[in-house]
């Protein structure tokens, strides 16, 4: 081996170690480190819990009852969420364009069709979470609704030059309403512009319940000025809403693996934990302040 192929070589291993397919590019440091709640974080950490192995992106999680008329219809590691109403239902994340099969499979096994949602929500315009939004309006003919801030962002996912498709513009504190169930749009923006974080209310066994399908909190390697705003003001409102369910874009954020396994007919229901919905915005908001400390410290 000349000195030149070991060189290339060495390159090629550092950037390919430990990360899948189109992490690498964007790998973020593994500090600064907060600990909340004894659980110690890095910005690297967070993305590695968020997003686990390719397999898990791309992998069916069991389709489940979470409560009332809200269903998991997501992969291991990226969330999908169905509201079912007397009038069509509702999805809230397509994920990848290649998830939505499973995403079908999942909305089937649960006993409900595909062709019954009647509207597309989502969370943030990134391609893990709403890249498959024009294949599910394909597939059911859903009518596609997102956060007026969010809009550029999502025009730029064009999974095999498909347009992506809006057929409804929302604005902070709108209304979302089917069948009787109504869902609130907040902005919480910082991690996208348009970044939306969902509410609505849920009934189970004769009492309502708070239920909040949270957007990612999670800041860049660099927080711009613009971009504390915009967080700043995120957490604050987060912080404000009526909770008792904590729902996230990825299922770490609210620990579901671990309140999966709890599921169990006649016992209470593991999703309903008003003291971990502020988990994540606790965690989220302790790693902006790190980073934003890191980069003070290192202005000359
Ligand atoms: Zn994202």
């Amino acid at each position: 081996m000349t000195r030149m192929s070991q060189l290339r070589w060495f390159t090629c291993l550092l950037l390919g170690a430990g990360a899948g397919p189109g992490l690498a590019q964007n790998l973020p440091a593994d500090h600064p480190s907060v600990t909340v709640r004894g659980v110690t974080y890095t910005p690297r950490s967070v993305l590695a819990r968020n997003m686990g192995s390719e397999a898990d992106r791309v992998t069916q999680f069991p389709p489940h009852k979470v409560i009332g008329n809200i269903y998991y219809v997501g992969t291991t590691t990226l969330s999908s969420f169905l509201v079912v109403t007397p009038q069509g239902n509702i999805l809230i994340d397509s994920t990848y364009e290649r998830n939505v099969p499973t995403i079908a499979k999942s909305v089937e096994q649960l006993g409900f069709k595909f062709s019954d949602i009647k509207i597309l929500l989502g969370n943030h315009a990134h391609g893990d979470h709403q890249e498959g939004d024009a294949l599910v309006k394909q597939m059911s003919g859903a009518q596609v609704m997102a956060m007026a801030e969010d809009v550029p962002a999502l025009k730029e996912l064009k999974p095999g030059g498909k347009e992506h498709p809006v057929d409804r513009i929302l604005h902070d504190g709108e209304q979302v309403t089917l069948g009787g169930t109504t869902l609130v749009a907040h902005l919480t923006p910082g991690h996208t512009r348009g970044c939306t974080t969902w509410t609505t209310t849920a009934q189970e066994g004769g009492k309502t319940y708070n239920v909040m399908f949270g957007c990612s909190l999670r800041p860049p390697a660099v927080v711009t000025p613009e971009v504390a705003d915009e967080f700043t003001r995120s957490f604050k409102t987060v912080r404000a809403l009526p909770c008792d369910v904590q729902l996230g874009d990825h299922g770490a954020q609210y620990n579901m693996r671990e309140k999966f396994a709890k599921l169990k007919d006649g016992a209470p229901n593991p999703f309903i934990d008003p003291a971990s919905c502020t988990l994540e915005a606790d965690v989220e908001e302790a790693m902006f302040h790190a980073l934003l400390a890191e980069q003070q410290a290192a202005r000359p």
